[in-house]
Formats: structure tokens, sequence, C-alpha cells
């Protein structure tokens, strides 16, 4: 494979533009937003010039891979030359199922369909298509240029040879790919989002507080980042709408959304992307300082 789009400018469809460009990869990033794409651009050149000064590539290096991604705001001709598309458009059934209607109009037969979709059913957008056998999940981790994991995601029709190339092709950009059947949640949020639900009912039946419970885990567990501040990490809307695909598609209460996350989420207390969640969020600043609704 040589070219690949990726649909979808946002945080996640830079960092996947990013990473095949640098791997050599001709990229063409499309999104119906322009000035979405002059961000992503920006980004993916202040993330390369990371790499410079941590000696990791040069300027050439940083130069060609710029050179490999093109831009479009049109799907058809996007995709028209592609062997690979990366769908990573906003988090939204009908969107989604969509865009693989009109990438399964323009693409080569050959072209293989993927989605970076953290929650919605793989079977169900590869239904969308006439080549079931060539949709497949790529859910690549946030911030993609740094984090290993993709989770390779089977859907039902999905065939051997489909998985075998994009298990390959993810490989190739220095990636550690992982197989998994599509199920609700898949592996990752299937028991990341419990673990966080079960973290803020902790909080909310009186356990512990906000930085107890967080230190517990980062300690105890030698988690990087504490559940509630990953949970303000990921956007508490997020969170809740992954529990609400679990707890409706495996039917198990167990998964039930805490009612505090729902009043959180309702009241727009959504994480460091509204500024305040179970911490506070002010840009610029590190420090961890708790929200006064729980201080
Ligand atoms: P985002 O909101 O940052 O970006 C989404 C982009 O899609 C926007 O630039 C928007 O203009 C564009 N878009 C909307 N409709 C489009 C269309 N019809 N055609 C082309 N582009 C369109 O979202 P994100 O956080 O990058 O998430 C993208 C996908 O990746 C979602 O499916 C999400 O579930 C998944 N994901 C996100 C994360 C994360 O941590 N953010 C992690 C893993 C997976």
């Amino acid at each position: 494979m040589k070219h690949i789009a990726v649909i979808g400018a946002g945080t996640m469809g830079n960092g996947i533009a990013h990473v095949f460009a640098q791997s050599g990869f001709e990229v063409t990033l499309i999104d119906v937003q322009e000035e979405a794409l002059k961000r992503a651009l920006a980004t993916i050149g202040k993330n390369l010039d990371r790499l410079i000064k941590k000696e990791k590539i040069s300027a050439d290096d940083k130069s060609e891979t710029l050179a490999r991604i093109s831009t479009s705001t049109d799907i058809s001709t996007g995709v028209a030359h592609a062997e690979l598309a990366v769908e990573a458009a906003t988090e939204r059934t009908d969107l989604k199922l969509r865009i693989f209607e009109e990438m399964d109009a323009a693409a080569p037969a050959h072209c293989i369909l993927a989605s970076n979709t953290s929650s919605i059913s793989i079977t169900k957008i590869a239904a969308a298509t006439k080549r079931p056998d060539q949709v497949i999940g790529m859910h690549f981790m946030n911030p993609v240029p740094i984090m290993k994991l993709v989770e390779i995601i089977r859907g039902f029709s999905t065939s051997d040879e489909t998985c075998a190339a994009v298990m390959e092709l993810s490989k190739q950009l220095g990636k550690s790919p992982v197989e998994v059947n599509d199920y609700p949640g898949f592996v990752a949020n299937r028991i990341l989002i419990p673990m966080i639900n079960e973290a803020i009912i902790t909080l909310h039946e009186g356990v512990a507080e906000v930085e107890a419970i967080d230190t517990v885990m980062k300690l105890g567990m030698a988690h990087p980042m504490g559940p509630l501040q990953l949970a303000d990490f990921i956007g508490l809307d997020v969170c809740l709408s992954i529990l609400e695909v679990l707890h409706k598609g495996l039917g198990n209460p167990k998964y039930a959304p805490c009612p505090l996350l729902v009043n959180m989420v309702t009241a727009g207390h959504l994480g460091a992307k509204s500024g305040q969640g179970f911490y506070i969020h002010t840009p610029g600043s590190k420090e961890l300082v708790v929200s006064p609704s729980f201080a």
C-alpha cells in the first residue's frame, strides 16, 4: 500500500495522517472544514518540530513528511486513489454510515475501509457498504504519534485477508496491533470505561475523595494518571456515551452510568474541554486543582 486517505482532520485524524506520512505513505487528509485542515497541518508541523528537538528526525525528514500530505474537502476525490481509507470523523453513527457509503462508492474496488471509532459497531458500519469483508476497525490511541497500540477490530464479515493486511500495515507504522472482535466497547473501552465509572461511584458513595481515589490508582496500580483525571481528559460526555453503548449493547446493569456522571454532563462539567470536571483545567497550567464541587 502507498496511498492512504484519512477522513476527519481533528485530534485523531491529524495524528493518523502524521504517522502514515512519517512512515513513507502518501496521505490525503480530508475534512469538511478548511479550517480543520489548516489546524491539522500546523499541529503535525509542531509535533515534527518536537521530534527534531529530541534528535529523533532531521529537518529534511520533517519537510519530506509534510510534502507527503495533501488535503481535500471532498471525500469522493480524496479517496479516489486510496488503497486504505481511515475514517476519523466525529463520533456519530448517522455521519459515519453516510461517510462509508460515500467512500464505498468512490474508492477503488481493492481499497480497505477502516474506522477509528471508539464505540460504534464495525459490523453496522460495514453493512452500509457493498464490501463488508473489506471493512475493519483501526482504533488508534490518543496521542497517535506516541501511543503504541492499535486495536484492530474485526467486524462480523471482515475477511482474514483484510485483517492480515491491516495488522501488517500497523506494524509498518511502528505500532503494536492487537486483534479483537466487534462487541460493544471492543476491549480497550470495555475495560477502561467501567473502571472510570467505578471510580465515580466510589466518589459518589463517599468512600474517598477525588485526590485519594486517583492517588490509590496511581501509586498502588502504577497507572500514569488516576481514573478521575483520565475521565476529565477523555471528556465526561464521551465516557457517558461509551457507558450507554456498553449498557445498551451488553444488557447488563453493571454498566449503568453513575448518576453523578450523568449530572455532571447535564450541568456542562465535561472535564478539560469545558475547563471543569473532577478538576479545574486552566490552559497552560499543569497544577492539579480539585473542582470546587468536590473540594
Ligand atoms: P474531533 O472532533 O477532534 O475531529 C473530528 C473531525 O471530523 C472534525 O475536524 C470535523 O470537521 C470532521 N468531520 C465531521 N464531519 C465530517 C465529514 N462528513 N467528512 C470529513 N470530516 C468530517 O474528533 P476526534 O477526537 O479526532 O475523534 C474522531 C474519531 O476518533 C471518533 O470516532 C472518536 O470516537 C475516535 N477516537 C477518539 C479518541 C480521542 O481520544 N479523541 C481516541 C480514540 C478514538
